[in-house]
Parts: C-alpha cells; sequence; structure tokens
C-alpha cells in the first residue's frame, strides 16, 4: 500500500491520515460485524495507532465480540459510516474500515474470519484463506509477518 494513505467518514466531519502500512488486513464475517455493517462483513485493515492522525470526534459503541474481547466500534454521529475499530485483541493497532479509505481499492485483505458466522448469501474470494473463528495465536503470528 502507499503511504501515506487517507480516509473519513461519508459527511467528511471525520478525516484520518495514515503514515504506515497496515499490520495486517482481513474480512471478519461474525455477526458483530454483521450488524456493524449491514451487510456481510465487516472489511477492516488494522494500522499502527502511532502513524495515524485523525480529525473531528468520533462516537463510539463498546461490544463484546463472539471472541470474548472488547471491541469498541467508532462512527460519525452526523452521517452514521463506520470509520474505526479498536479491538482488544490488538491494543498497539487501530482498525479502519476499507471503504473509509479515500481509494477503497487499495485495500487489500489477506484471511477471512468467523466464517463460522457467514450468511448463506455472503461471498468469500476463493483465493483468501477461511478461518472458522478468531485467529488462534499461530494464525495471527502469521497473519503480522505475512503481509
Ligand atoms: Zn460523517
Ligand atoms: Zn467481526
Amino acid at each position: 500500500m502507499i503511504v501515506p494513505f487517507s480516509g473519513g467518514c461519508a459527511c467528511g466531519a471525520i478525516r484520518y491520515r495514515c503514515s504506515a502500512e497496515p499490520a495486517f488486513s482481513w474480512n471478519c464475517h461474525c455477526r458483530d460485524c454483521q450488524r456493524a455493517s449491514g451487510s456481510a462483513f465487516c472489511p477492516v485493515l488494522y494500522v499502527p495507532r502511532t502513524a495515524l492522525t485523525v480529525t473531528g470526534r468520533s462516537t463510539y459503541y463498546d461490544v463484546k465480540a463472539e471472541s470474548g474481547n472488547n471491541v469498541s466500534r467508532g462512527f460519525c454521529s452526523q452521517c452514521g459510516s463506520p470509520v474505526f475499530i479498536q479491538a482488544e485483541l490488538v491494543p498497539h493497532l487501530q482498525g479502519l474500515w476499507a471503504a473509509s479509505l479515500d481509494n477503497p481499492s487499495l485495500f487489500q485483505p489477506q484471511v477471512h474470519v468467523w466464517t463460522d458466522c457467514a450468511q448463506p448469501w455472503d461471498y468469500m474470494t476463493p483465493t483468501l484463506a477461511k478461518i472458522g473463528k478468531a485467529p488462534n495465536a499461530e494464525q495471527m503470528q502469521k497473519l503480522l509477518t505475512s503481509r
């Protein structure tokens, strides 16, 4: 991915700029991501928090993910766009919803996760690996080192 890259919500109240490559990117098909997106999955890239500059204020909604970890979802209270995800699983990283990117075609998912919860009308990229639930420590390590 070309850095820096930028993005924001639909109305422009929230903007961000990131100066580092994503640590990992995935499509999460868990029920919580389905609810948060109103769709089949959440396409998200996780970047180092220290590389992110944000303007505007997000409203955060905290949920207990199916993994048992806490997840905090940041969205714009004016236009409703989901923009950020803070996951207890990776506290030093911040998730960015792929479609919040100014150039969403830059998003390169590495894996599908929580595919056990995927809907029958969901379509998954056949060339990507699938993990039924949350990745285990070994799978997570592999993700972080094989970009
Ligand atoms: Zn907005
Ligand atoms: Zn999810």
